[in-house]
């Protein structure tokens, strides 16, 4: 995994990036703070993770200041989001949940937090951060299903 040092943020690896404009990141769309905030390593490995999964990423979340992050429901404290080290993606249709997973996991992203709104509807949220001074697991939020963790988990495992 490549590694950067720089101190200042350099915003110029924008132009390499193919699949995403700063302003999907924007906290209000056309605010900049896409651009000026979000981190580089995420954004690189994220535009590597859209190439390899081949599907549309719509991104419903980017940067937030720590003051709209404390106004969201169920938002964590102190959240990668607000120092753009997080995004979350939409998915709709269980085939597109497990290509947008499995390109994460193959651009070496740990940290992946799975909102699972409705399994009916066969839609949901993935959380994905590189954040390294949070603790570097998986998680799952099942609160609004019926689906037992046990369940998701095993199709989990599948994917390998
Ligand atoms: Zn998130």
């Amino acid at each position: 995994m490549m590694k950067y040092f720089t101190k200042v943020k350099n915003k110029n690896f924008w132009a390499e990036i193919k699949h995403f404009q700063p302003h999907e990141f924007d906290e209000e769309k056309g605010d900049g703070t896409g651009f000026e905030q979000m981190d580089e390593d995420l954004i690189r490995r994220l535009d590597k993770a859209r190439s390899i999964a081949g599907v549309p990423f719509q991104i419903t979340s980017g940067y937030r200041t720590p003051l709209k992050n404390s106004q969201l429901e169920g938002a964590v404290k102190g959240s990668a989001h607000t120092v753009g080290k997080a995004v979350d993606i939409r998915w709709i249709g269980r085939e597109n949940y497990f290509k947008i997973l499995n390109a994460l996991k193959q651009v070496g992203f740990i940290r992946i937090g799975h909102y699972i709104w409705s399994e009916k509807e066969n839609r949901g949220t993935i959380h994905v951060d590189n954040s390294t001074i949070k603790p570097q697991v998986q998680w799952y939020n099942l609160a609004s299903t019926k689906t037992t963790k046990t369940n998701w988990e095993q199709r989990f495992n599948n994917i390998a």
